[in-house]
């Protein structure tokens, strides 16, 4: 298995613009080169798997833990799954932080899409704060404690480690930065350590290379310039090149 190369829209490109940006969005990569996903708003999902003209997964970028109910707003994780989801994003950074999701809700969410059948793709990461405090391993511990029961029933998952200091602020961990993370929560991971950790914080294709060589960085998330085609096409080349230079990997 090659390197995970996925794009978080956040709440961008509606039905239109996801159609306009498969009609330029061509990589050039052979299609088992890397794995693509993409997290579109919900809203633009039946657009853009209509649309998408490469082999590509596609996911949710949030889904409420129950299975139906007076939740205004919400979609389960069956729901999404009906509608051509095959993997959920949980936990994003925006969501803890803006939405305020607490790990129990991080945990009761992944349950939620292991039973649906979804692949979680569930993120972990720092504040400045808790990393100049000297925390880092420990929020990671934390948060990796409270997803390890949901997941060990997964017949697949990912973890996204997302520094939060570096998501969408031009800032990026180093490719050491980057391993030393990705090293804790695998450690913490326990048995389950063997599933792919991506590395999510101002990715760009300068930057992509260098990422997905570092030790234990199975491959990348990315927010801002997955929005441009031709960008994201060029992290997706970069994933295919960081691959291929991998040894046989199982994962
Ligand atoms: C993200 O949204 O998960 C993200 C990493 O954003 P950005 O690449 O813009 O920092």
């Amino acid at each position: 298995m090659g390197k995970v190369v996925a794009g978080n829209w956040k709440m961008h490109h509606g039905p239109a613009a996801a159609a306009a940006f498969f009609s330029r969005f061509s990589p050039r990569t052979a299609p088992d080169a890397v794995e693509i996903l993409f997290f579109p708003p919900v809203i633009s999902l039946a657009a853009a798997m209509r649309t998408v003209g490469v082999p590509a997964g596609f996911g949710v970028q949030n889904i409420h833990s129950e299975k139906a109910g007076a939740f205004t707003g919400e979609t389960s994780a069956e729901m999404a799954g009906e509608a051509g989801a095959r993997f959920a994003l949980i936990g994003h950074s925006e969501r803890r932080h803006i939405f305020g999701e607490s790990d129990a809700e991080v945990s009761a969410k992944t349950g939620a899409a292991v039973r649906a059948g979804l692949v979680p793709v569930v993120c972990v990461g720092e504040l400045l704060g808790e990393r100049r405090a000297g925390l880092l391993e420990e929020v990671l511990r934390r948060q990796v404690g409270a997803i390890v029961e949901p997941l060990a029933t997964a017949s697949r998952f990912m973890v996204a480690y997302e520094p939060v200091w570096a998501i969408g602020t031009g800032e990026t961990a180093t490719p050491g930065d980057a391993a030393e993370a990705h090293a804790i929560v695998r450690s913490a991971l326990g048995e389950l350590a063997s599933a792919p950790i991506l590395y999510g914080g101002s990715v760009k294709p300068g930057n992509a290379s260098a990422l997905m060589s570092a030790p234990d960085v199975d491959g990348v998330l990315v927010g801002g310039a997955s929005l441009d085609p031709d960008i994201f096409a060029r992290i997706v080349e970069a994933g295919a090149a960081a691959g291929s230079a991998d040894p046989v990997r199982e994962r």
